[in-house]
């Protein structure tokens, strides 16, 4: 079964990984790069020169250039390609478009699968017009479409100010960014301040620009309720206080006919945990993340993993740790000899440290303490859905644990929540959230569920090898 036989197979063609192909093709090593989406580029460098300039954004440029003079004798991209799995060995089990389900070997893989977005649920978070910032962005960049005139853009963290901005730029108007966050989060040390003052002149600048244009940004604002009967009408936010609890009197109700909500973002570890990586989580790196050391080696011989999905981090630490992998890799082929190639791998080291830094800031916007996440699930109706594939409310899950049903792996047998044809991509993690909320278990101590061959939905017929 097996269709071909490389040194080394990337997993995930964002910016981790063509950095990673990069420095590897340029040795001569062969480099296979897996990737799901239609182009190469990942998340950040989605639709390419023709999604705008890149001068003024080192990193896109940085990115775009280097896709652009990849050494093709030795890096192949596939993309339009699901990998489904990876045994021992190592066989990747990758299903393709074209040409169905086959088998790659190699000598060593690198995991750089990113992250997605994360959702807090609310009462009609599922209705027509309720989109997610990153889907927005994805018509935005990919496809030049505005979901509609007006967008409202609502959630937890950073990337709400980018996506309000992407909306803006193309056109759009945004009345409103609701922040669940206090403005206090927003704050960072003055050290961080003076390090990476360029991201966060952008940061300002787009606040400024937003706020010139008449969007109000509110922070300490949750969104109560989605309302509309076929489609997105009102949107129905509230201030919040320091504990989570909503501020009697604070409502606004906005007229809306769209809606763009994320709540931060989760790494793509299922990879990784059905290759046995170890995992570790840590809330200050985005959650469950992937465990490497200084060398980006995973706890599995063999398998690295750079990018998003060792640390919710933004685009210039996937660049550095793509990088930092494939220079890993190489010594592990006794190819790094030159001082120069150790002063560089040594500086990549010291870059990613910094952007580490930047990492707990970022994901500190989305990381609300265990009673504050307690009181915001405790306020939520009954009927809220959680599981929109298998049709799961927040009900289902109250009665499921008060059954004594309290574990990830527990639950997805008595409620099908997370079971259906996303596999429990989006309500996987706010499964942990509710379960931690209800049973009164910090985070960390509720395990992800397993997972399983394929980790990605994938045809009855291809799987059985009937083609396209
Ligand atoms: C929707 C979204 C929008 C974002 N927008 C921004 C932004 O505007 N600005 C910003 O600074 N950061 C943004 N980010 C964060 C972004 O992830 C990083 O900045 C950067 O793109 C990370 O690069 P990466 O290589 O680590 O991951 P990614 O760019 O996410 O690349 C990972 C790639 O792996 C693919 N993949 C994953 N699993 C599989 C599999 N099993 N089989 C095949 N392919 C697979 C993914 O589809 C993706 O193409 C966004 C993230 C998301 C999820």
């Amino acid at each position: 079964m097996v269709a071909k036989r490389v040194n080394v197979a990337i997993v995930g063609g964002g910016l981790a990984g063509m950095a990673a192909a990069d420095v590897l093709g340029r040795f001569g090593v062969k480099v296979l790069v897996l990737d799901d989406n239609l182009h190469p580029g990942g998340q950040y460098l989605r639709g390419g020169r023709q999604a705008g300039r890149s001068w003024f954004d080192p990193v896109r440029h940085r990115g775009l250039s280097l896709i652009e003079r990849l050494p093709q004798s030795s890096v192949e991209i596939v993309n339009r390609t699901e990998v489904l799995g990876i045994e021992s060995g190592f066989e990747i089990l990758v299903a393709d478009e074209s040409s169905g389900i086959s088998a790659i070997s190699c000598d060593h893989v690198l995991l750089a699968t990113g992250a997605r977005e994360r959702f807090v649920p609310f009462k009609g978070w599922t209705l027509p017009g309720v989109l997610a910032t990153g889907a927005i962005q994805i018509l935005i960049k990919q496809s030049g479409i505005l979901p509609a005139a007006e967008t409202l853009v609502a959630g937890a963290g950073l990337f709400l100010t980018a996506v309000a901005r992407d909306i803006q730029k193309s056109g759009g108007r945004v009345p409103a960014v609701l922040d669940e966050a206090p403005f206090s989060k927003r704050m960072p040390a003055p050290r961080l301040l003076v390090q990476q003052s360029a991201k966060f002149a952008l940061g300002g600048a787009m606040l400024a620009r937003l706020r010139l244009a008449g969007t109000d940004v509110c922070n300490a604002t949750r969104i109560i309720e989605a309302r509309g009967h076929d489609g997105l009408r009102e949107v129905v936010a509230a201030r919040v206080d320091r504990s989570g609890v909503v501020i009697p009197g604070s409502e606004t109700a906005y007229r809306a006919g769209c809606l763009g909500i994320g709540f931060g973002f989760t790494a793509n570890v299922e990879l990784a945990q059905l290759a046995g990586c170890g995992l570790a989580f840590n809330s200050g790196m985005g959650g469950w993340v992937v465990k490497v050391n200084e060398d980006l080696e995973t706890s599995a011989e063999g398998i690295y993993a750079a990018g998003e999905v060792t640390a919710i981090g933004g685009a210039a630490k996937s660049l550095i740790e793509g990088r930092l992998a494939a220079f890993s890799i190489l010594q592990r082929m006794a190819r790094v000899n030159s001082i120069n190639m150790r002063r560089e791998i040594s500086a990549l080291k010291k870059a990613r440290r910094r952007q580490m830094v930047f990492a707990r800031y970022f994901n500190a916007q989305y990381d609300f303490a265990a009673g504050y996440m307690a009181e915001w699930m405790r306020s939520l109706p009954d009927d809220v859905p959680v599981c929109r594939c298998e049709d799961v409310n927040l009900g289902d899950l109250r009665r499921a644990v008060a059954d004594g049903f309290d574990t990830p792996a527990a639950i997805k047998k008595a409620t099908r929540c997370g079971m259906g044809i996303c596999q429990g991509s989006t309500c996987k993690i706010i499964l942990l959230d509710v379960l931690a909320a209800l049973t009164g278990k910090p985070l960390a101590h509720v395990p992800l569920p397993s997972v399983r061959v394929p980790v990605k939905p994938v045809y009855l017929g291809t799987l059985a090898g009937e083609g396209p």
